[in-house]
């Protein structure tokens, strides 16, 4: 067990996560930030955020969490990288035991987040890597001059779809209805880009190959005609990027927080069902899932966290 007591403890370093360690940070709360992967959570994977009040043209999310973070370490919030096991949220005193250390603190941000949601098909996780992705910034260099699909319909399939047509020779987004999801304004650019088409009403099935994604069976959800689609010869591979939502970070915390389909149910200030637990970002049950009402969010549940300190000496 670490010796000190924290005044809080956030899990995850997004934009939630971050802006709550800078609040902490700012308003003199010891205050330590677990991170299990890397700082950013899923914006790092995003080529450009235009909309995050204050950006400019050249933002992207890795450099947007990059000043979050230093930000908050200018402010004396700690971070260790760790993974959360189990907690004991109930009490004055919270313990958060991790893979590495065990963790005391007078409350708890959790800011852990989602995770791209998977198709669930035969082949995909065998694939991940070698032809199927969920990162475009990541991933779509690698796709120079081939054949790409993407999977989705929602603002972020088709914005990153179109990022693809910057690589990619041709990029077919394929929805499962036959109207898109995001907003008009996405659409509109969508179809006038030249690169870009649309295989409506379809589902992927199954994705094949030997080593590399090879072909890839789409189901019609209107006739269940199947049909096998195969690489070009000469391209031997193409790539399938899938981004169709994403699934709230919190089985850790099952049992111990009220909860809808996963997702952390808070009050306006971002109190959870325990006393001296709040949640902050993508994590909450919310509408609107944007770095911005993120990052509102963590600064709501730091300046509450330390009210209910304050309260409890
Ligand atoms: P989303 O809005 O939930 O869209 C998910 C898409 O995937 C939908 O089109 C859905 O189809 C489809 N889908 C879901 N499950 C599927 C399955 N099992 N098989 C095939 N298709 C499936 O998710 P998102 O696009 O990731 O966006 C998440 C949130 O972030 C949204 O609030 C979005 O507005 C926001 N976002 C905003 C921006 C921006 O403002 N620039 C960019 C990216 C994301 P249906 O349409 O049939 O349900």
């Amino acid at each position: 067990m670490n010796g000190t007591v924290y005044d809080v403890v956030i899990l995850g370093a997004g934009p939630a996560g971050l802006t709550a360690g800078l609040y902490a940070g700012r308003a003199r709360l010891r205050t330590l930030i677990i991170e299990q992967e890397k700082d950013g959570g899923q914006i790092v994977q995003t080529a450009e955020i235009e909309n995050y009040p204050g950006s400019l043209e050249e933002e992207s999310g890795p450099t947007l969490i990059d000043r979050m973070s230093k930000q908050a370490a200018r402010f004396g919030a700690e971070k260790v990288l760790d993974k959360v096991e189990s907690l004991e949220l109930d009490g004055a005193l919270k313990t958060i035991r991790c893979r590495k250390e065990s963790y005391q603190a007078k409350t708890v941000i959790i800011a852990t987040g989602a995770s791209p949601q998977l198709i669930g098909c035969p082949g995909e996780k065998e694939f991940t890597g070698k032809g199927v992705s969920y990162c475009a910034t990541c991933d779509g260099a690698f796709f120079e001059e081939l054949e790409v699909y993407v999977v989705g319909g929602g603002d972020a399939a088709v914005e990153e779809a179109m990022y693809l047509t910057r690589f990619a020779r041709k990029v077919t987004v394929i929805h499962r209805r036959n109207e898109l999801r995001a907003a008009k304004s996405i659409q509109e650019k969508a179809f006038k880009n030249p690169k870009m088409a649309f295989l409506w009403d379809s589902v992927v099935k199954e994705l094949k190959g030997d080593g590399l994604l090879e072909s890839m069976v789409v189901e019609n959800v209107k006739t269940g005609e199947r049909t096998e689609i195969h690489a070009d010869e000469e391209d031997g591979t193409f790539g399938v990027f899938v981004f169709i939502g994403f699934r709230p970070n919190s089985e850790v915390f099952a049992g111990q927080l009220e909860m809808e389909r996963g997702y952390i149910r808070t009050d306006d200030d971002m109190r959870t069902s325990v006393p001296g637990v709040y949640a902050a970002g993508d994590i909450r049950v919310k509408s609107l899932r944007q770095v911005v009402t993120a990052a509102a969010d963590g600064a709501i549940a730091a300046v509450q966290a330390g009210k209910y300190i304050e309260e409890q000496e």
